[in-house]
């Protein structure tokens, strides 16, 4: 009995301690991000439609330089091929600029397109577009979201049709919301089968852009502002591809969105996390200083718990992050704590980016500081990669089946 006691007294499997390299990674990319990235957030080439190409190339190379350029990619392309919980060390200390992911080339959506490729893509596609992307040489884009009616929260919409024409695929179709369209080198296009056995299935295709076929006709003004080369609308009218412009397997779009997805909206919550860090800490440094009613604003009970919330908040989205990222390095899916990391993570990060705004007062309307920025760009976070209410239908309905 005595000695069953002890035995149970044996730390199990859960350490919040990650290895020394990853910490000391992660700090490096923290005061990489401090002292190269912030002193160019007001740079004038970071514009309403995100930072332009010259400015991401320049910091590109800053942090190559100062050697946290893409530490996450796979070994083979320069990087360090990093676990998921290196992601979440290393995406939090990027994000604590919203340049930072742009800086390190961690952003989306070239990060989740480049773990696609990495695990789906043949070896001649890996050569071809992973390799390009990998080494930042060329942006990508992820073309799924439809306008009027088509693929939304609801991907089975999808209105893009691809037709096998001898040897040759048709695409037609429209997209819109597509982060990084202008001025991107590929793209990741999914459509529906016309004809054939696959008829109706969804299958993911590779191009390499410009295409005279692939046109954008806009790019949308949107309340975010971080992503290089905007959101665009896309036109695709009769693009041919080669038989082989397949990734993966005909048919399995839709599975493949899912390994997309899934690490996707983690390391989504990884970077934002960071952006949250950064509004609280600027938040508390003014609630030390200024002073009103005779004290400083911290000492006003209503400000003090406002800074605590925010810290629960952070806490809360990083054990969720961790807890995701430990799945994930286990080789689980990890479907159900990622969908729930991600609604805890894009709330949570919204609340402490409101909180941080109303400390700041008149100030955190302004753009003086990055605050208001940051309680921008967080907004869609609640929207794309699956909006929070599809998130809690999805797991709502996976419980009353008894699966969950
Ligand atoms: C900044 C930004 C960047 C994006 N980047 C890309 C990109 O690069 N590539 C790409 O393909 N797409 C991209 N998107 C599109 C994004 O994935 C979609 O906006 C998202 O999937 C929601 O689809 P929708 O906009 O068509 O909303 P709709 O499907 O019209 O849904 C509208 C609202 O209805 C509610 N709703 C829907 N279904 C349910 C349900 N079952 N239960 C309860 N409520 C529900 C939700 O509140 C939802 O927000 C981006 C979007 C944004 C905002």
């Amino acid at each position: 009995m005595e000695s069953d006691l002890q035995s149970q007294r044996v730390p199990v499997d859960i350490n919040f301690a990650p290895p020394a390299a990853l910490v000391e990674l992660a700090a490096r990319v923290k005061d990489f991000v401090v002292e190269k990235v912030i002193p160019y957030e007001k740079d004038p080439r970071w514009t309403s439609h995100g930072p332009t190409d010259a400015l991401r190339l320049e910091l590109n190379e800053l942090a190559r330089t100062a050697g946290v350029f893409a530490p996450h990619v796979p070994e083979e392309f320069g990087g360090k091929g990093l676990s998921f919980i290196g992601h979440a060390l290393v995406f939090e200390a990027a994000g604590y600029s919203m340049l930072g992911p742009m800086a390190i080339h961690c952003a989306s959506p070239d990060e989740g397109n480049i773990h696609l490729l990495d695990v789906v893509g043949r070896p001649d596609q890996r050569g071809h577009f992973l390799k390009r992307m990998a080494t930042g040489e060329i942006r990508s884009i992820f073309c799924m979201t439809e306008p009027g009616g088509g693929a939304g929260s609801d991907p089975s919409l999808l209105q893009t049709t691809a037709e096998l024409v001898g040897n040759e695929w048709v695409i037609n179709g429209r997209k819109w919301l597509i982060t990084g369209a202008e001025g991107a080198g590929c793209a990741i296009i999914m459509a529906r089968n016309e004809g054939g056995p696959m008829h109706g299935h969804a299958t993911m295709f590779l191009a390499d852009l410009p295409d005279a076929a692939i046109r954008i006709e806009r790019t949308l003004d949107t309340m975010d502002s971080s992503f290089t080369g905007g959101h665009g609308v896309i036109e695709i009218e009769d693009l041919r591809l080669p038989a082989d412009a397949v990734l993966g397997e005909v048919g399995k779009g839709f599975r493949y969105a899912q390994v997309r997805l899934a690490p996707a909206r983690l390391t989504h919550c990884m970077r934002w996390l960071g952006s949250a860090n950064r509004a609280h800490d600027i938040a508390s440094s003014y609630a030390r200083e200024r002073v009103a009613f005779g004290k400083k604003l911290g000492e006003h009970e209503g400000v003090s718990f406002m800074l605590a919330d925010n810290a629960m908040d952070i806490h809360l989205a990083r054990l969720a992050i961790w807890h995701t990222a430990w799945l994930l390095d286990k080789g689980d899916k990890a479907a159900n704590e990622s969908s729930m990391a991600k609604v805890i993570c894009s709330e949570a990060i919204a609340r402490v980016a409101d909180r941080c705004v109303q400390i700041l007062g008149g100030l955190g309307m302004t753009r003086d500081t990055v605050v208001e920025r940051i309680f921008r760009d967080t907004r869609a976070f609640r929207i794309y990669d699956g909006p929070s209410e599809v998130h809690r239908w999805a797991l709502g309905a996976r419980i009353v089946a008894g699966k969950m």
